[in-house]
């Protein structure tokens, strides 16, 4: 039977930077890394919006992406591969109720020395060509059907932005394949079947299937890094229901559009939020839309449904940015969130019951911005047995047991 110190499941970009990282602080172990998918960052990471903010409100979650984002800007020159790392900011638009609670979130902001400002409706119509913060002219009874009210001021953010996580994952694959004495063992097209477990709870190994051939390898450290994978794999594995994860697989697509009226300054506006979760930005030539379905069921479905674009997004869009009526859908997809239903944080560090099962789940929608600072505190963790940058415990799974939430307020 083979037998690896770590066996990591997933090379999504949580998987990529764990083992990046490992080689890169000195782990000399042997390294097991499987995925079912045909080429790394096959699952959700290739299909992510790819954008990084550090408008939070709790300091872990600052903190992370604070080190994310100084990671992705220097991406190109440490790591040799360019990931189109760009800085146009994000812009978080409010109605009345939400803007009153701003001062609280300025505060906040201003203690973690976030640069950020909050922008009165004309800034907010200044920087993005077309919108208009008022409601006075869209009709009464369509201005009430759609539940659309005046914006009354935007956060705007100018260290946001946005990057592409698949080639970020190709490149932690590409240095830690090449650049360490221990080269990791890469198996793609192989679906792990089960995490195994001695009787004292701690993971054994992995059964795993490829082409239909099973096999059984002996591991000293399992890392899950499955996204929304997660729990199928741990039901499969019989662990107790209470150690598994609170995480559902939810729907989430993108969309992409011409942009209004092909004005050139849409290629310079922030990734923007409107009216009822409703964002977009510049991409590639067109305009990337997306709308979070909140109660999207549990499920691995990922078929595409061009008429949630139509019937969910732009009929509100049209009315906030009138040119955006003729913006044709050209194309888009569907993928999952790894959605943690408690509190929508990552959920990160050794399972309190499972002593060498490292968990790296849960991302609810962050994981392409995060996984890049998570895997680095990660691999401290097993190397030093502590976090050296940044304490990571407050995602730690125990913290649905304690009670000890990592809740966000105010910036979703
Ligand atoms: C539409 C959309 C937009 C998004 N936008 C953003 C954004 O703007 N910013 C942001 O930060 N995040 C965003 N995200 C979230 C982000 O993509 C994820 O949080 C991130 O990619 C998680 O990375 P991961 O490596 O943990 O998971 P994944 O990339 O999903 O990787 C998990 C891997 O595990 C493998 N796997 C799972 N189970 C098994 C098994 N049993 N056997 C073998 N292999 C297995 C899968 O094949 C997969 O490759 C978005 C997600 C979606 C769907």
């Amino acid at each position: 039977m083979r037998k690896f110190d770590v066996v990591v499941i997933g090379a999504g970009i949580g998987g990529g930077s764990l083992v990046y990282n490992l080689l890169k602080q000195g782990f000399t172990g042997s390294i097991l890394v499987l995925d079912q998918g045909e080429t790394v960052a096959a699952g959700a990471t290739s299909h992510s919006a790819g954008g990084f903010r550090n408008l939070y409100t709790t300091s872990i979650n600052m903190q992370i992406s604070s080190m994310g984002i100084k990671i992705l800007s220097r991406f190109k020159e440490d790591m040799g591969m360019a990931i189109g790392f760009q800085r146009k900011g994000y812009l978080f638009n409010y109605y009345e109720a939400e803007w009153r609670q701003m001062p609280k979130v300025a505060e906040i902001l201003k203690a973690n020395r976030v640069n950020f400002e909050l922008f009165t409706p004309a800034q907010v119509e200044a920087k993005i060509p077309g919108l208009r913060c008022s409601v006075a002219e869209i009709d009464p009874e369509v201005r009430e059907f759609l539940g659309m009210e005046p914006i009354a001021g935007g956060l705007f953010g100018a260290d946001c932005g946005s990057f592409d996580p698949s080639q970020a994952t190709v490149g932690y694959f590409e240095r830690a394949m090449t650049d360490f004495k221990v080269k990791p063992v890469l198996q793609l097209n192989t679906e792990v079947v089960a995490v195994t477990f001695d009787r004292a709870g701690r993971a054994s190994g992995v059964k795993m299937k490829r082409a239909g051939a099973e096999e059984q390898v002996e591991a000293g450290i399992v890392a899950l890094c499955t996204g929304p994978w997660t729990n199928k794999l741990l039901d499969n594995s019989g662990i107790p229901a209470e150690d598994r994860m609170p995480i559902i697989s939810q729907k989430r697509m993108l969309f992409m559009t011409d942009f209004p009226d092909n004005d050139p300054r849409w290629q310079d506006i922030p990734l923007t939020s409107i009216d009822q979760g409703i964002f977009f930005k510049f991409e590639s030539g067109s305009m990337m839309v997306g709308k979070a379905r909140l109660d999207a069921p549990d499920s691995l479905d990922t078929t595409f449904e061009p008429e949630y674009y139509v019937n969910e997004i732009n009929l509100v869009m049209q009315e906030r940015i009138p040119a955006t009526a003729k913006c044709k859908l050209k194309r888009g997809w569907a993928h999952l969130y790894d959605t943690n239903t408690i509190d929508h944080n990552a959920i990160v560090g050794w399972h309190e019951n499972h002593s060498n099962l490292l968990l790296q789940v849960g991302y609810s929608g962050h994981g392409a911005q995060q996984g890049p600072a998570v895997g680095a505190c990660l691999a401290e963790l097993v190397i030093t047995g502590k976090y050296q940058s940044i304490d990571c415990s407050p995602f730690r799974w125990g913290r649905f047991q304690e009670n000890d939430l990592v809740q966000e307020a105010y910036i979703l």
